[in-house]
């Protein structure tokens, strides 16, 4: 089967930064298609769950508490990168709106709720080494 890189989060795994989880139902018909590997890049960075949420500003990341937190989502990022490429994936399902996994938006790093569009610091990694990139809202695309 092929492989697919996929955000724990949505896999049900509580890696969320609130202790949480953001588990998609159609990922039990994903698992019939694909071997999953499953990836939280916040985690792989360091960083503990719960945790303060982050968002990206002027090129950083900072957490709610005003904590630069870049380098752990940056170590995280090449973890990942790692993993893709001892792997040999060529796909990613991953959840929107992330710092890390966001797809097409992110929050606008004012802690507004606002969301922009933007992709988070894995995404971008991901799409620049040609990965095919797909959000929860696109699932049924990797279903067909
Ligand atoms: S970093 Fe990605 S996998 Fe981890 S909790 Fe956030 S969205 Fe989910």
């Amino acid at each position: 089967m092929e492989v697919i890189l996929v955000s724990a989060c949505l896999l049900g795994e509580n890696c969320k930064y609130n202790g949480g989880n953001n588990y998609h139902e159609k990922i039990e018909l994903l698992k019939k298609k694909y071997d999953i590997i499953p990836i939280c890049p916040e985690v792989l960075g360091g960083l503990s769950t719960p945790r303060s949420p982050s968002e990206i500003k002027n090129y950083r990341v900072i957490n709610k508490e005003g904590l630069d937190v870049t380098k752990n989502f940056i170590l995280g990022r090449d973890k990942v990168i790692n993993i893709v490429k001892y792997a040999k994936v060529r796909k990613a399902l991953l959840k929107e709106n992330s710092p890390s996994c966001g797809v097409n938006h992110i929050y606008d790093g004012k802690f507004s709720h606002t969301l922009i569009n933007g992709e988070g610091i894995t995404t971008s990694a991901l799409r620049k080494l040609g990965i095919e990139i797909y959000s929860e809202n696109d699932i049924e695309e990797l279903l067909k």
